[in-house]
């Protein structure tokens, strides 16, 4: 085969293993995107857990001191009663005393009946923030994953054409080429990449200048002195 078509051959080689590279990269690039969108939703999902479950734990106690604030009452006023009633001295001081604890008791439970009440309005404003935030989130989400699958989906669907590009143009070059570049590709590396102002663009190894020379001229086919690859000279048009 002669060099210049053998070259030819390699440039487009070149190109299209650049093209699949991108392909699988955006392809891992947008599933460690959804990934990230997947646990994203699950936070916001157990933040709103959590609030909802701080709401209800403030509300139940709040239900709790309502209901010792009704039976104190009823008990004040049966004692309060006794004492319109009571004719006997030590009696009467014993329920004013009595009387007195349960009016102290009654203030500490109408304070914290109070502090409960803005509590729960906090943690009511909170869930409701919270919940806000997950469905503006799930919502961004939707749309984004969206955008991930069509984008997958057109990569999966290029990269087949991709491949049996490669793997034609691999069946043209002469068997020892061909050898090489599977050897390579075996090695999940790219086998043929452009030269670069006289580097290797793979990795970044510098052609002596008669090679550097004989790639951009496309005159000789030849492998980095680094890594091995195919270097050839970027599409003339
Ligand atoms: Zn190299």
């Amino acid at each position: 085969m002669e060099n210049e078509i053998l070259i030819d051959l390699m440039v487009q080689l070149a190109g299209l293993e650049a093209e699949r590279h991108r392909c699988l990269a955006a392809m891992d690039r947008d599933a460690r995107a959804a990934d990230l969108l997947e646990g994203l939703q699950a936070e916001y999902a157990s933040d709103a857990d959590t609030a909802a479950g701080r709401l209800q734990a403030a509300r139940l106690e709040q239900r709790r001191v309502d209901k010792d604030l009704a039976e104190l009452e009823r008990v004040l006023e049966r004692k309060r009663g006794l004492l319109a009633r009571s004719r006997d001295p030590r009696e009467t001081s014993a329920l004013q005393r009595e009387i007195a604890g349960l009016e102290t008791r009654q203030d500490t439970l109408l304070a914290e009946a109070c502090r409960l009440l803005e509590q729960v309005e906090e943690q009511d404003r909170a869930a409701r923030d919270v919940d806000a935030e997950a469905l503006e989130q799930e919502r961004r989400a939707v749309a984004r994953q969206a955008e991930i699958a069509e984008e997958h989906a057109r990569l999966a669907s290029a990269l087949p054409e991709i491949e049996a590009e490669i793997l034609r143009l691999k069946a043209m070059v002469p068997p020892a080429v061909g050898r090489h570049l599977q050897r390579l590709w075996d090695r999940q590396m790219l086998a043929s990449v452009y030269e670069n102002d006289g580097s290797c663009s793979a990795c970044g190894s510098r052609l002596t200048p008669q090679k550097a020379l004989s790639v951009q001229h496309g005159r000789e086919l030849v492998k980095c002195p680094a890594c091995a690859r195919f270097v050839v000279h970027k599409p003339w048009h």
